[in-house]
């Protein structure tokens, strides 16, 4: 079988160095935030290229915190593309704003510029571009509108640690930066867990109370903030494998070479759109087709793994009922959710399994 994520063969390829790490906290206890979670913290600002970085428990946090921090009322809008994780609109819910939604681009999926400057009011308080796939959104014009207009702009970078636009890295282009650690991400740590990046000194200091009962100083509380902290073991193993990530991204635009060489032609398959000056890192390789489903029961019959990101657009999820909004609201969007499929992607991927999944997709439009 070849595994969509096979974590075990990365586990396998650093066990030792891992291993040392848990257990130098296992050792000392010291389980939340501390010296661990600081010492990740500056390797992760310096590998965004920004001064702060701020671990928090997931990121879904790393959405919220900041979005809490801009002090957004009801009547505040924050703009989100319709084709993402739920968690990106999530993250505007919880923080009690209004959540409303544009279209991704057609082609590389991620939030269309001219859909974003459609979507502002005067009472448009943010926009959260997503890093589709690993990558880059058009920051380029993204950034151009939203600083016309002094709109704060979130990045959610949470499938984009390591990618870059215009040679800047994702994280450092907007006000912040939200990331990810779920294991599965291309950053993945061993549990839950995130962080938000950012140059702005006086945010990174309210974040750091935001995630840890609005406290600076233990048992002084200056806000009621929440517990939203990066725990110790988490950051032990993000640090080992951040000396990796480099590397290991460069292997997965390998991989994505790969792919396209081999299923060039192949069917009706197409790739994500590329978007120029971006430098996408692959978290995800996705294909589109008509025959999504049937593609991917193929792939299942011949043990090969793959997953639908995403299956339903935000707009039609019943969660977001409450927005009255229906098919045919979005039409981008829903497309990439009919026609879309990600491919077995991780850098643990041997050329022999690349081959495979080549030749299973093959076989089945033959
Ligand atoms: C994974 C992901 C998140 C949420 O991260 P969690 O750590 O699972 O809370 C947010 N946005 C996007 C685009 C993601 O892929």
């Amino acid at each position: 079988m070849i595994r969509f994520v096979d974590l075990p063969a990365q586990y396998k390829s650093i066990k030792p160095e891992i291993d040392r790490a848990v257990l130098g906290v296992l050792k000392d206890c010291r389980f939340i935030l501390g010296p661990r979670v600081e010492s990740f913290e500056k390797k992760f600002a310096k590998f965004c290229g920004v001064k702060h970085a701020i671990g928090v428990a997931s990121g879904l946090e790393a959405l919220r915190l900041p979005l809490l921090a801009l002090g957004l009322g009801p009547q505040d809008e924050v703009i989100v593309p319709a084709s993402t994780f739920i968690a990106t609109a999530i993250a505007v819910s919880h923080a009690g704003a209004k959540l409303v939604l544009a279209d991704c681009d057609r082609g590389t999926g991620n939030l269309d510029p001219e859909a974003f400057r459609r979507a502002i009011t005067p009472r448009t308080k943010a926009v959260i571009p997503v890093h589709l796939a690993g990558q880059p959104a058009n920051m380029g014009a993204i950034m151009k509108i939203a600083s016309e207009r002094g709109i704060p702009v979130l990045e959610d970078a949470a499938q984009a640690a390591g990618a870059s636009y215009g040679g800047k890295p994702c994280g450092s282009i907007g006000l912040a930066g939200a990331f990810s650690f779920y294991p599965g991400k291309n950053l993945g740590a061993y549990g839950d867990g995130g962080a938000i990046t950012t140059d702005d000194d006086e945010l990174a200091a309210r974040l750091r109370r935001l995630r840890d009962y609005g406290s600076d100083v233990k048992y002084v509380h200056v806000e009621k903030g929440w517990n939203a902290r990066l725990d110790a073991l988490q950051a032990a193993v993000l640090e080992v494998k951040l000396k990796r990530l480099p590397k290991w991204n460069a292997v997965r635009a390998r991989h994505a070479k790969r792919y396209r060489e081999l299923l060039a032609g192949v069917g009706d398959v197409s790739f994500q759109a590329p978007e120029p000056r971006a430098e996408h890192i692959y978290h995800l390789f996705c294909v589109e087709t008509t025959r999504r489903d049937e593609l991917a029961a193929h792939l299942k019959k011949r043990g090969v793994e793959s997953v639908i990101h995403y299956p339903i657009p935000v707009h039609l999820q019943k969660a977001y009922a409450d927005l009255g909004l229906e098919a045919g609201s979005f039409p981008n969007a829903e497309r990439r959710s009919d026609r879309t499929l990600s491919l077995p992607m991780f850098p643990e991927l041997t050329d022999a399994q690349l081959r495979g999944v080549a030749k299973a997709v093959q076989e089945f439009y033959r």
